[in-house]
């Protein structure tokens, strides 16, 4: 049987960042400790909710990723809790590799101490920039300074896998500003780095403000579509100069330090997700089943809001598509014909020859990807494969 990935959310925040869209917030840490038992719980349980489901539950882990929100303000305590809960249930293999989402300046010595000893041998930090302004501009509490101070302090640590999220299209963001943060990643010269698009939705205040076209949250100051369009292939473009080549949509690596976690999403290797709003996939027969948690924190402790989704042959052909030319290596024709049948990979014959054409996709032999200039507008080029294929 396949191993297992899983990811734990902790969505407690110090402040609200306005531009995230996350299910996390500034909730007082005194509720984590009853937040850790619901977590400690859910892992309990997760064999009997497999079970339910009739779906596998492998009993190896090869990776576990703690995401939020700011799981780096998990006490050692609490940390100890969850590593016995997963170790009562799960056989954490030898060389998983393990995640710690940490905000710059919000990890105390005792939890990162604490961390180590259970095996957490990466840290993704959630930088989103190196320039001062940028930062303050949208709430988070760090500067440039304390992060180069967090990476070296987590190095002298003995972790020298390293992760650093930037985000194009912050308020006050310019050619010149952004140009400084990427010129940081290099200069601090980590394996892994990740870049994301500001999103615009409801769910964040940024968002909202700039949906209804107000100045709040210094609205008015973010980048135009077009720029932040520039941003994203300056970063592709560096980084790859740099070494840190882009194997997905949003992340770059140097060799062999791509996030293991992360390509278990995209290569529909199956994975548990635990806490609120997390988001979970197992094997069911032949097909799948998704479920999620409530993605708030009086659901889940009620264990409301949660939502399973069976995932049929269509749906699952959809998936391998989408979520494989998410890859830089994209998707071999033959594996997926294989899986799904060869009518299914027929119907994509005439979309693939117009995206081709168009110079958003490429076609060598086998293999199909996203073209530079499609991976800029990704969704617009699933929609047409979408339309067509399904
Ligand atoms: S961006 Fe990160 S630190 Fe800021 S509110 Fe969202 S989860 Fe918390």
């Amino acid at each position: 049987m396949e191993s297992l990935g899983i990811y734990i959310s902790v969505p407690f925040c110090k402040a609200k960042c306005t531009f995230c869209n996350f299910a996390s917030g500034a909730f007082g840490l005194e509720r984590m400790d009853g937040y850790v038992d619901g977590l400690v719980a859910e892992i309990a349980a997760a064999r009997v909710r497999a079970a339910e489901l009739k779906a596998e539950l492998p009993g190896s882990v090869d990776t576990i990723y703690f995401g939020g929100g700011t799981p780096s303000l998990l006490e050692p305590k609490q940390l100890q809790s969850i590593f016995a809960a997963l170790r009562r249930e799960f056989e954490i293999a030898a060389g998983a590799e393990v995640t710690l989402e940490c905000a710059p300046g919000q990890m105390s010595e005792a939890t990162l101490e604490e961390a180590m000893a259970h095996g957490v041998n990466r840290v993704s930090f959630g930088v989103q920039s190196f320039v001062d302004e940028e930062t303050a501009a949208v709430g988070r509490l760090h500067t440039a300074e304390a992060c180069q101070a967090e990476i070296a302090r987590v190095r002298a640590a003995g972790i020298s896998e390293i992760s650093l999220d930037l985000i194009a299209g912050l308020p006050r963001q310019t050619a010149q500003s952004w140009k400084r943060s990427l010129d940081a990643v290099v200069e601090s010269g980590v394996p892994h780095a990740s870049v994301y698009m500001l999103e615009v939705d409801e769910e964040s205040r940024l968002g909202k403000e700039l949906i209804a076209g107000g100045p709040r949250y210094q609205a008015t100051a973010v980048p135009t579509d077009e720029a932040m369009t520039e941003f994203y292939a300056r970063a592709i473009e560096q980084f790859g100069e740099a070494g840190l080549e882009q194997y997905e949509i949003s992340n770059f690596a140097r060799e062999g330090h791509a996030s293991r976690h992360n390509l278990k999403y995209w290569a529909r290797e199956p994975y548990l997700g635990l806490g609120v709003d997390a988001h979970s996939m197992l094997r069911k027969g032949d097909g799948a089943v998704r479920f999620a948690n409530g993605d708030s924190l009086e659901d889940y402790a009620v264990g409301a809001g949660c939502e399973v989704t069976s995932v049929d042959p269509d749906e699952a052909f959809e998936e391998a598509l989408f979520l494989g030319l998410r890859r830089n290596v994209g998707v071999r024709l033959g594996e997926l014909e294989r899986e799904f049948g060869s009518a299914r990979v027929e119907d994509l014959d005439a979309p693939l020859r117009e995206l081709v054409q168009g110079g958003l996709m490429c076609r060598e032999g086998d293999t199909v990807r996203l073209s530079g200039r499609g991976r800029l507008i990704s969704n617009e080029v699933f929609g047409e494969l979408l339309r067509v294929a399904v």
